[in-house]
This record gives structure tokens, C-alpha cells and sequence, in this order.
């Protein structure tokens, strides 16, 4: 009997994208405190983390971990459905409901498999599902378990996104796409989408990953700040893992959503659920993100100090007004040997390269927090005018 063997073939993959340049390392962080990491016994200054907020060892979140693990232990024992669905868990969902202006949240463990959950709950063989190019691989990922007819269509273009819902009128459809694109840190144009689902009879599912706890009024997100309420985009996905500081994502909708997804949704029904004390520790991050509104005018101002400064020092920031600040190189080789030379230099700016990006788009991922300070951001427009020199 011959067949293929797998191992052997997975081997070869990696040998393929070694010599291609693009394998993918891990690095391997001793110890992170605020905005600086340990890697290989060097602080560095990191502009890599999505703890947008400077949440993630924030005192009093800590501390509500700390309380919460000793009432409630670790894990929680069980699926939601059997027993695993803990005071905190349901206080949580109250309290996400409440800021994005939805009737009920539901808790997923990820954003990867809360994507997958609520796709695979909607979608079946012969519907259509229609995604913006640049989406995040867990929403495709989410379409094609489903089995439905994935149509993608041109970044941010809504003429693009509407001939792909017309290939299939008769079809049952959804669109979906980022709030806040990971990679590029540009918004969906959301209004203009939640128009063409509403003329076109499909459903807007916005993944909000990037934009909760940074865009919109109290930092509601991407749909708040487009005043877009549960009628105009009926399903919205959140992580908890970026502005948050925590872990687990989150859906939001009507009742009837939330109560289909705890039927149907097999990645909320068929997994642990997360450990109560990290509902807790979150519980707490949603206030200080609601509330703490000066941390989001801190992001603003650094936003608009490193987009000054690298337009001075002739660097070009892909057109971006979050966190996420992108410095297209375009050789994943330059990205790499730009990345490296930040490092040289005291700053971990990590290099993404295809296949998370289109191949010539390789690019720096500069990402910024409320904790940074404006001379830390000088150091790394300084490091960069010197790298790309
Ligand atoms: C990070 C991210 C996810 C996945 O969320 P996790 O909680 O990290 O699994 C989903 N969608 C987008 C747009 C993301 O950036």
C-alpha cells in the first residue's frame, strides 16, 4: 500500500516556506510589564500587543481575577449547558449587552471559534455568504465549515460586495466583514454595508475585534460610532482578548439570536466554558474601557503624533485613524530585515508577511496603547527613519 504520508508532506510545506523566507518564528516573552517585553534577555519596547486600552495588567482587573479564582477555583467544570455557566459568565453577557446597546450577549472562548459558531448556526449548504477580501481568517474559516457559497468581494467596496450578494438573489445571505481590519487598522465602511443588506434582504455580521473599547461613544465600538443599532446590524462579534485586556469573545443581538446560537451554535455547546474568574477580571475591564474615556483620547493623541512624525520623516503609514498603524514595506525579505533592525534598536515591531498578507504586501504591524508615552513613540519614528534609510 503506498499512500502519501502526511508527516512527511507537512515537512516539506515548511521546508517550501523556509526557502521562501516566510517561516514563521516563535518568540518566546520572559516577562512583559506595560508596554516593554523580555525576548532572549533584552527589554524591548513593544509595539506589537492590542492591549490597546493598557488593561491587561491593570490592578484592579488583576485583582478581580485574583478574588474570583479564589471563590470560584479555575476552570469551570463544565460546558455552559451543563453546568458551566457561572454567575460571572451571566453578569458578563448583562453588562456587554448593555454598553453595545444590544438585548442579550452570548460568551464564546474565542473570537476564532465564536466566528466559527455563529456561521456554522446560520449558514447551511446553498446559502450565500459574501466576505470583504481582507476579513479575518477565522470568519472564512467560519463560511466554509458551514458549507455555504463563499463569495468574497474587493476591500471596503460596497459596488463589489453588492454584485456578489446579486450572483445569488434567491438565496438565503450574509455578509460579514471586520469593523476594524486587523492588518491594515482601516474601518468598514458600515452604513454603506448595513444600506445593502437591508436593500438586498441579508445579514450584517460585524466582527468588531479591533474597534470594541477604542472606536464609538464609551468605546461601544465600530457599530456605535456608526450608529448602527441591533435592527441595522443584527449580529455583532467581539473579542475580549484586544481593548479588553482578557480573554473569550462575545455575540450580541436580539433574543432570538442569542437564544439560536445557545441551540445551534456547536463551538459555544460542545466546549468548557471559560474559567469564571476571567469573567470576572473582564467584568471589571469593561468599566474602566467604558468609563476611562481619557484612554482613548491618550490613543488619539499618540495616533496623531506618530503619523505626524513618520509624514516628517517620510515614512508611509497606511491611511488609519486606530490603533492598528501599519508601515507597508512590500518585500517580506525588507519587512523581516526592517523588523530585525527595530529590535537591534530596542523596539519589537513584528513583520507580517504573506500568507497573512497579499504577497508583496509585507508590512510592519505598529500597534499603540494608551500606556505608551510620546518620547517612547519618537524612539521608535527614530528607529524606523534609521532602518528604512
Ligand atoms: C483577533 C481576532 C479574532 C480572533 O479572536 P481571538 O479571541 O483572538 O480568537 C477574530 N476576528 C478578528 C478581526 C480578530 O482580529
Amino acid at each position: 500500500m503506498s499512500r502519501p504520508e502526511l508527516l512527511a508532506r507537512l515537512a516539506q510545506a515548511q521546508a517550501e516556506r523556509s526557502q521562501a523566507g516566510l517561516l514563521r518564528r516563535l518568540r518566546r516573552v520572559d516577562e512583559a510589564d506595560g508596554v516593554h517585553i523580555v525576548v532572549a534577555g533584552r527589554r524591548l519596547l513593544s509595539f506589537a500587543s492590542n492591549d490597546y486600552l493598557g488593561l491587561a495588567q491593570h490592578p484592579r482587573v488583576r485583582e478581580a481575577l485574583v478574588q474570583a479564582a479564589a471563590r470560584w477555583g479555575v476552570g469551570a467544570t463544565a460546558a455552559h449547558l451543563l453546568g458551566g455557566h457561572r454567575a460571572g459568565h451571566e453578569e458578563l453577557e448583562a453588562a456587554l449587552a448593555n454598553w453595545t446597546g444590544r438585548e442579550r450577549a452570548l460568551l464564546f472562548s474565542s473570537g476564532y471559534v465564536a466566528n466559527i459558531g455563529v456561521l456554522g448556526a446560520l449558514l447551511g449548504a446553498d446559502d450565500l455568504c459574501v466576505q470583504d477580501k481582507l476579513n479575518h481568517a477565522c470568519l472564512i474559516d467560519g463560511a466554509r465549515l458551514s458549507g455555504a457559497v463563499l463569495k468574497r468581494y474587493v476591500h471596503n467596496d460596497v459596488a463589489s460586495a453588492q454584485r456578489q450578494l446579486e450572483s445569488a438573489p434567491g438565496a438565503a445571505a450574509l455578509l460579514a466583514t471586520d469593523g476594524v481590519f486587523s492588518m491594515d487598522g482601516d474601518v468598514a465602511p458600515l452604513r454603506e454595508l448595513a444600506a445593502l443588506c437591508r436593500e438586498q434582504g441579508a445579514l450584517l455580521h460585524v466582527d468588531d475585534a479591533h474597534g470594541l473599547g477604542v472606536l464609538g461613544p464609551d468605546g461601544a465600538g465600530s457599530l456605535a460610532e456608526a450608529g448602527l443599532d441591533q435592527d441595522a446590524a443584527p449580529v455583532l462579534m467581539a473579542t475580549l482578548g484586544k481593548a479588553l485586556g482578557t480573554a473569550g469573545a462575545f455575540v450580541a443581538g436580539s433574543a432570538a439570536l442569542i437564544d439560536g446560537l445557545v441551540q445551534f451554535a456547536r463551538s459555544h455547546i460542545y466546549t468548557t466554558a471559560s474559567p469564571p474568574a476571567l469573567a470576572a477580571a473582564t467584568r471589571v475591564a469593561l468599566d474602566i474601557a467604558r468609563f476611562e474615556s481619557w484612554r482613548r483620547e491618550r490613543l488619539r493623541t499618540l495616533i496623531a503624533h506618530l503619523r505626524h512624525g513618520a509624514q516628517q520623516r517620510g515614512l508611509h503609514l497606511l491611511a488609519s485613524r486606530t490603533p492598528i498603524q501599519p508601515l507597508l514595506v512590500g518585500a517580506s525579505e525588507d519587512a523581516l530585515r526592517w523588523a530585525n533592525g527595530l529590535e537591534a534598536r530596542g523596539c519589537y515591531v513584528p513583520a507580517i508577511r504573506p500568507p497573512t498578507v497579499a504577497a508583496g504586501k509585507a508590512r510592519l504591524r505598529i500597534t499603540l496603547s494608551a500606556l505608551h508615552t510620546e518620547s517612547q513613540v519618537e524612539q521608535l519614528l527614530d528607529a524606523l527613519a534609521q532602518v528604512a534609510a
